[in-house]
């Protein structure tokens, strides 16, 4: 999943980005918080890593100002580790969780995972869709309980499928969820990404709505 980065430390944020994208994540990294504010209000990111003192703008009124205008990209903000008061103000201007430094990667991902999970609904730890389970934190992907190896843009292609099941997403959405910036796509790479799925995962999973973009159908068609 694709997550906005914002940290204006140079060693801290490089150091975030490198453990995050090592533990499966797609990160892009701002370091003030106008940037942050303009980048999450393209509505590109599963979640956004929120450092609150930041130069241009403050964490917190990036954070109001975007709840206020209703974005709703789930955020995470990071606090020191005695700032009682940070961490509730953060809270009431409409931050999802915190998490203290210095960091600790495998909780920070965790969190952001199960941010993520709930922000579509979806509160268990693993994502299922027909006979198909996908488990984030593993980086596993189950049919009928037989392990499918998939790459790496297979799996987050998947992991985007799934978590909007039953929703179309068009081919630039999807696009979207799956590059970080700087990378060309090839205008077909969507497509055989979906045609491998379909491979591995059965034909009846992802559906093609004819001139708007794909659909993962959750359950079964009934026979
Ligand atoms: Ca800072």
């Amino acid at each position: 999943m694709r997550i906005l980065l914002v940290e204006d430390d140079s060693l801290l944020g490089d150091g975030l980005r490198a453990g995050l994208r090592q533990l499966g994540f797609l990160v892009d990294w701002v370091r003030d918080g106008e940037a942050a504010e303009r980048e999450l209000r393209t509505g590109t990111y599963a979640a956004a890593v929120l450092d609150l003192g930041l130069p241009r703008k403050d964490g917190l009124e990036v954070l109001s100002s975007l709840r206020r205008t209703g974005v709703t990209t789930p955020v995470l903000v990071l606090t020191a580790r005695d700032a009682v008061h940070e961490r509730i103000r953060g809270l009431d201007a409409g931050a999802d969780d915190y998490v203290v430094k210095p960091v600790d990667l495998d909780e920070l991902a965790a969190r952001l995972r199960a941010l993520v999970r709930r922000a579509h609904g979806q509160p268990l730890e693993c994502l299922s869709a027909q006979d198909v389970v996908l488990d984030a934190a593993a980086r596993s992907v189950r049919r009928a309980g037989e392990l499918v190896m998939l790459s790496t843009r297979e799996f987050d292609l998947l992991q985007a499928f799934m978590l909007s099941a039953n929703r179309v997403l068009s081919r630039e959405q999807l696009e979207q969820s799956l590059y970080s910036w700087g990378y060309e796509v090839e205008s077909n790479a969507i497509e055989v990404h979906i045609h491998n799925l379909r491979r591995k995962l059965g034909a009846g999973l992802i559906h093609t709505v004819r001139g708007v973009g794909y659909m993962l159908q959750r359950d079964a068609p009934v026979a």
